[in-house]
C-alpha cells in the first residue's frame, strides 16, 4: 500500500515535471504563424519572402543556440536556371490527314515547364503504357516500340505487380532519363490519372504558371534530352486517342486494377510551340549544427530535414492569391524549430550532433535536397540518417504513424522501438501508388546513400481519419486555403514532435550507425 502510495506520488511528480516541459503544440502553431502568414506570400523559391522566411529560421536556430553550417553562416545558397511559360505565344496541335486540331491551354491540356521546351517540335505520337522501365522487374513499357524522335503518350501511374518503393524510384525524372534518351524519345505527354492524383484537374492546370526552376549545374538537368512535356486533361484525353482502337475508359479500367497497359501507334502527330521566359535566381537552404556531446561519434550527424519554400503568388481560388503553404511544408520547419527548442530548454545532450537542414526548391522537384545532397556542408560519409518532416498533417490524434521507408533499413526498427513507450503505432505506407517515397526530400538523402524516413500522421483503410485527410488533400493541398484558418489538431503535432525528438536522440545516441536492410532495393546507393 505504501509503495504504491510512493509510485503514485512519484507518477504524478513525473507528470506534473512532464507537462511544465512538453510542448502542447501552441509554440509549433506560432512558428507556423511567423511562416504561413500572408506577408510571407507563400514562400516561393528565389522570392524576397522566401528569403525573409530563411533570416527568419536562421534567427531562430541562432537562439537557440544551434551553430551556423551553411557556407555563409547558416546559408547555403543555391542559383537555379528559372523558366516560365508564355502561352499567349505557345500553341498545342493534334495534327490528323493534314488537318490541325487546336488544343485549349488548361481545359485540354498544358505544356509542362520542368521540362525546357524548344522553340516549335513536330512529331508522330505512340502510347507507351506507363512509359515505365524497371529492369529488376524485367519490366518495360519501352521495349519494342520504335520510338526514335517520336513522342510517348503515357498514363501516370505504375503496374502492381512491382513492388512500392521501386516503382516509384523509377518514376522519377533521374530514372526515366536514359531509358528515354536510349530510345530516342523527343518528349513525353502524361495523362493525369484521375484516380491517383491528389488533386482534381482544374488545380494541377492552375500550377502551369508557376515558375520552374533546376540548379544551374549541368548534372541537375534530367530532361535535357526532351524537346517538350506536357500534361494531358484526363477528361479529353480520347482527342489523342481517337482513331487508334481503344478508349481512356478502357486503359483507366486497366490501370485501376494495376495492370500493364497495351501500348500502340495513335493517329496524330503533335505540334507545339512553345514561348518560355528564362532567368537566373539564388535561394538558399538553412542549415545549422546541434553538437553532440560524445568526443568520436559528434563528428557524425543526424539529419533533420524541411522544406522551407512553398508555391508563392499564383491564380486565385475563391479570391485567393496567397498560397500559405502552413501544413506544406512551413509545418515541418516548425517541428525543427520546436525541437531546436525543446533542445536547449530541456538542456538535452546526444552523442552525435544533429543536423538541421531546411532546404528551398522542395516544390520545384526536391530541387534544394538534390543540391545539398551534392554539396553537402558536413562530409557526405558523416551523415548517418536522414529524418525528413513533410505535411505530416496532425488533423486527428496520434496514435498511429505512417512511415515511409519502414522496411527499407533499421531506422524502421528505431522508430518502432521509441514510438512504443509513447503510444503510437507504426505502420508502412497504406497508399504506395501516391509514391510520397519518393515525393519529398528525403528522396534525395536515400539517392546518396544515407538511409532515411519520413514520417506522416497515420490513418488505417477505410477509417474517418482516411476520409479527413482525403478531404484535405481535395479542398486544401496546394490551394490557397492551406493557410493559419485551417482545423489543426495541436495536441497531435506536439505527440508527433515528441516521437521524431525521440528518434533523433535514439539514432543519435546508438554507437551503431543505421543500416540500410540487407534486401532493400535502395541499398546499392551506399555502396
Ligand atoms: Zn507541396
Amino acid at each position: 500500500m505504501k509503495r504504491f502510495g510512493i509510485l503514485l506520488l512519484s507518477l504524478v511528480a513525473a507528470a506534473a515535471l512532464f507537462a511544465a516541459s512538453a510542448p502542447d503544440g501552441k509554440r509549433w502553431w506560432s512558428y507556423i504563424e511567423a511562416l504561413a502568414n500572408d506577408q510571407m506570400q507563400g514562400r516561393d523559391t528565389g522570392s524576397e519572402s522566401y528569403r525573409k522566411a530563411a533570416q527568419y529560421v536562421a534567427a531562430q536556430f541562432e537562439r537557440d543556440g544551434l551553430a551556423a553550417a551553411g557556407v555563409q553562416g547558416y546559408f547555403q545558397p543555391v542559383k537555379f536556371d528559372a523558366r516560365k511559360i508564355v502561352e499567349a505565344e505557345s500553341s498545342l496541335e493534334l495534327i490528323r490527314n493534314g488537318k490541325p486540331e487546336v488544343l485549349k491551354f488548361g481545359d485540354d491540356a498544358f505544356i509542362n515547364i520542368r521540362v525546357d521546351p524548344a522553340d516549335s517540335v513536330e512529331a508522330p505520337l505512340v502510347f507507351a503504357g506507363y512509359g515505365l522501365t524497371v529492369p529488376e522487374a524485367k519490366y518495360d513499357d519501352l521495349a519494342g516500340l520504335d520510338l526514335k524522335g517520336k513522342i510517348i503518350v503515357t498514363l501516370g501511374g505504375s503496374p502492381n505487380s512491382i513492388p512500392g518503393p521501386l516503382r516509384a524510384h523509377y518514376q522519377t525524372n533521374a530514372e526515366r532519363r536514359p531509358f528515354l534518351e536510349r530510345a530516342g524519345v523527343a518528349g513525353t505527354v502524361t495523362i493525369q490519372n484521375p484516380h491517383t492524383a491528389d488533386v482534381p484537374w482544374g488545380r494541377t492546370a492552375l500550377s502551369r504558371f508557376q515558375e520552374s526552376m533546376t540548379p544551374a549545374e549541368q548534372q541537375f538537368q534530367d530532361t535535357r534530352n526532351l524537346k517538350i512535356s506536357i500534361t494531358v486533361n484526363p477528361d479529353r484525353a480520347d482527342k489523342w486517342l481517337a482513331g487508334s482502337g481503344h478508349t481512356f475508359a478502357e486503359l483507366l479500367a486497366l490501370a485501376d486494377k494495376g495492370q500493364p497497359l497495351p501500348r500502340f501507334p495513335l493517329t496524330a502527330t503533335l505540334r507545339a510551340k512553345a514561348k518560355a521566359v528564362r532567368r537566373q535566381v539564388e535561394s538558399p537552404n538553412v542549415i545549422a549544427a546541434f553538437p553532440g556531446s560524445d568526443p568520436n561519434l559528434k563528428n557524425e550527424y543526424v539529419v533533420l530535414s524541411a522544406h522551407l519554400d512553398h508555391v508563392g503568388v499564383g491564380e486565385p481560388i475563391n479570391g485567393d492569391r496567397i498560397y500559405n503553404g502552413a501544413m506544406d511544408d512551413a509545418s515541418g520547419v516548425a517541428t525543427l524549430l520546436d525541437i531546436a527548442q525543446t533542445l536547449r530548454d530541456s538542456q538535452i545532450k546526444t552523442r552525435r550532433s544533429l543536423l538541421f537542414v531546411v532546404v528551398c526548391g522542395e516544390e520545384k522537384g526536391l530541387q534544394g535536397s538534390r543540391f545539398f545532397a551534392a554539396h553537402p556542408t558536413v562530409e557526405r560519409s558523416r551523415m548517418v540518417a536522414d529524418i525528413n518532416t513533410d505535411m505530416f498533417l496532425p488533423l486527428y490524434p496520434f496514435h498511429l504513424a505512417t512511415v515511409h521507408g519502414l522496411n527499407e533499413s533499421t531506422l524502421g526498427d528505431t522508430v518502432r522501438e521509441v514510438a512504443k513507450p509513447l503510444g503510437v503505432e507504426i505502420q508502412d505506407d497504406p497508399a504506395p501508388q501516391r509514391n510520397v517515397f519518393i515525393r519529398s526530400d528525403q528522396y534525395n538523402f536515400i539517392r546518396a546513400g544515407i538511409p532515411a524516413l519520413k514520417i506522416d500522421s497515420g490513418f488505417k483503410k477505410g477509417s474517418r481519419e482516411e476520409a479527413i485527410e482525403k478531404a484535405w488533400l481535395t479542398e486544401r493541398y496546394h490551394a490557397p486555403s492551406d493557410d493559419l484558418n485551417q482545423p489543426v489538431d495541436l495536441q497531435a503535432a506536439a505527440e508527433y514532435n515528441r516521437l521524431i525528438l525521440a528518434l533523433a536522440r535514439a539514432v543519435a545516441d546508438n554507437p551503431a550507425r543505421p543500416q540500410w536492410k540487407s534486401d532493400s532495393f535502395f541499398r546499392r546507393f551506399a555502396q
